[in-house]
């Protein structure tokens, strides 16, 4: 099985060249230290952890999986070894708050640092990814007392996180959630209930779990609106931040999947476990936003990290197997047959992956700079910086999560197809990257819920089209800059075009909806792919601009690095984006062709 190579020439070119990060950071309190010079050792140190130590365990925790004996899980051989290692470098606290342990370092390091790990191994990366999101819950909405309790123990990694939201009867109308939690005297909770699919719910990687769990009061009101949010901890923390005796939650069963095999999937049963009530009484689901926001990005790299990991392995092999002639002559008259790399149609899917990848790739580090300003609004009390960050990134956030990780699915199945049949083996582990991506589209809310989420609460509900006004303005900002470099016109020329379209079709959606309200449900899919499309295509423009202003004055990377750069956005421009298209016609195509069969004739069976 191939190994994996941190593609660290396109973070760089994404970083330095393109959306200048070196003078991003130098504009950040929490920036001080990220100086060029250490963004560039610490970059070149993950790199060196997860292609050393993550990479070689990807497969082999896939074979293994987890295990649940006496109530307790273990993890595939090799992973704790992995994490110590992990911990013992201080990545879990890389950009967690100097006061409680971290280095302080922005925010958009951790998800650089995400991404390669997460690519290497993404069942790996769940650990340490769920206690990201329990951190910055518990520093948002816990009090000064649970941040001293748990925020140091969680940075250092010596304990873990969860999200425990899903139960058997819900997990995307979490207005079902039936866990109770009964307040006792000395002003903890009782919680009693089952929670399923809850990702490192038991393991045996740290000393300790911090379950963040959403149960109902007595009395509370029906549905969203009366959840609130609890820690509950595996062991009960001693006031000296040791651990203490065994909490009432336990491990009832792994759940058997599909992939993401070394990730345990958990049962838990919480028996009047011990819980402490965090963030105000019946607004859980709003503090627990906090939490899906940061797991709804992290998720969106599982759209980028397959496709590159696919496209690493699908171009070395399409580079040595040989079958029959190119069609315009013989590539390598001395072999018996020429490499599948000299076939078109090879050469589609391969750059379909790398568009993909270094497309889905650039979206993230674009939207990372503001997580990093949200984030200064938080830590600075600036709740107006906070707030104005929080919409920017809240708009991208579902296209970012939808559309990327359908699109890694795609990239996932190509890479399968470049190995033909070689590629449903396991031996090359392509079908291993195609079982453990399809999960991305479905956890941390589904595309389907990502859709509605972007089409009828941020842009109608909230904004009345004015999410999509702001950003297309800045799309075409951008673009109207290059309308007169022949290079660049025709990217230009399209992006002005798209952001006139996208907003018209966002006026007609709105139009129809107020005579029928399941356009917006018929209409949300087509909407959100149109929208992942259009933001894709910004950042190929981005990035061409970029090669050829290197090309112009010199860069930092070779002469073919910036040619092949501006190839691969022609690509995507005139292969992938008419897609586009597709779904603007899909969209506006009236939802009674979806609803007009009776739910009883849907099918006739017997
Ligand atoms: C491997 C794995 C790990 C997970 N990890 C965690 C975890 O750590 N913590 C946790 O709490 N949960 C976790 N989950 C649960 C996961 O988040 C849910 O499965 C997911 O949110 C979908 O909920 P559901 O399965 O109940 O599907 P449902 O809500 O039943 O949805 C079924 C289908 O209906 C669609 N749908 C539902 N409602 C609507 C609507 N109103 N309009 C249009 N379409 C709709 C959905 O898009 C979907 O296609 C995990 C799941 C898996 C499989």
């Amino acid at each position: 099985m191939p190994a994996y190579k941190a593609p660290l020439r396109d973070m760089k070119f994404l970083l330095n060249e393109v959306f200048d990060y070196p003078k991003h950071y130098a504009s950040l309190a929490s920036g001080e230290n990220a100086t060029p010079d250490i963004v560039d050792a610490i970059l070149t140190e993950c790199a060196r952890f997860c292609e050393e130590q993550l990479s070689p365990l990807y497969q082999l925790g896939d074979e293994e999986g987890c295990t649940l004996k006496d109530g307790e899980v273990t993890t595939p051989k090799g992973y704790k070894e992995a994490y110590n290692q992990y911990v013992m470098g201080g990545w879990q606290g890389l950009s967690a708050p100097e006061e409680f342990g971290g280095q302080g370092l922005p925010a958009s390091m951790g998800l650089m640092k995400q991404e390669m790990m997460g690519t290497a191994n993404w069942s790996f990366s769940m650990y340490p990814g769920l206690s990201m999101g329990a951190m910055n819950t518990i520093f948002l909405h816990g009090s000064d007392d649970q941040k001293d309790t748990y925020l140091l123990p969680l940075t250092e990694g010596r304990w873990a996180g969860t999200m425990c939201l899903t139960e058997p009867q819900c997990g995307t109308d979490l207005g079902q959630v039936k866990t109770k939690a009964e307040p006792q005297t000395d002003g903890s909770y009782k919680i009693t209930g089952t929670k399923i699919f809850i990702s490192s719910g038991d393991h045996d990687l740290t000393e300790n779990i911090v379950h963040i769990v959403l149960a109902r009061l007595p009395d509370a009101p029906k549905g969203t609106r009366g959840i609130s949010l609890f820690i509950v901890p595996k062991f009960m923390p001693g006031a000296d931040g040791s651990v203490g005796e065994r909490n009432a939650v336990v491990c009832g069963s792994l759940e058997k999947k599909m992939g993401i095999k070394a990730s345990a999937t958990c049962v838990l049963n919480f028996d009047g476990a011990t819980g402490y009530l965090i963030g105000p009484e019946n607004e859980g689901l709003e503090c627990m936003f906090t939490f899906m926001n940061t797991a709804r990005i992290g998720t969106a790299i599982q759209g980028v990290g397959p496709a590159e990991l696919s496209y690493q392995w699908a171009l070395d092999y399409a580079r040595e197997r040989r079958s029959m002639r190119a069609l315009s002559g013989k590539k390598e008259p001395d072999q018996v047959a020429d490499s599948l790399i000299h076939h078109a149609d090879v050469r589609r899917m391969l750059l379909t992956q790398k568009a993909i990848a270094e497309g889905g790739r650039a979206m993230l580090y674009d939207a990372a700079r503001l997580a990093d300003h949200m984030v200064e609004g938080h830590a600075a009390g600036d709740t107006k910086k906070a707030e104005k960050y929080d919409d920017k990134l809240g708009f991208l956030t579902p296209i970012l999560k939808g559309f990327l990780t359908e699109l890694g699915n795609e990239a996932a199945s190509l890479g399968m197809q470049v190995f033909g049949g070689h590629g449903y083996i396991r031996e090359h582990g392509m079908e291993q990257i195609a079982r453990d991506t399809r999960i991305a589209t479905l956890y941390e809310g589904t595309t389907g819920i990502q859709a509605l989420d972007l089409l009828g609460r941020k842009v109608l509900l909230t904004t009345k089209g004015g999410a999509v006004r702001d950003f297309t303005a800045r799309i075409a900002n951008f673009a109207r800059k290059h309308l007169t470099d022949s290079r660049l016109r025709p990217f230009a020329l399209d992006l002005l075009k798209l952001t006139a379209q996208w907003n018209l079709l966002t006026v007609r959606i709105m139009l129809a909806a107020r005579k029928d309200r399941d356009v917006v449900s018929s209409a949300s899919y087509d909407f959100l792919m149109y929208s992942g499309y259009v933001t894709m295509a910004y950042m190929w423009a981005r990035q061409a601009a970029t090669a050829v202003n290197c090309l112009d004055n010199g860069g930092d990377d070779s002469e073919a690095f910036y040619t092949t750069k501006l190839a691969t956005a022609e690509f995507y421009f005139e292969r992938l984006l008419p897609r586009a298209q597709t779904h603007a016609t899909s969209m506006l195509s009236p939802s009674r062709n979806l609803m007009q069969i009776d739910p009883e004739n849907m099918a006739f069976t017997g």
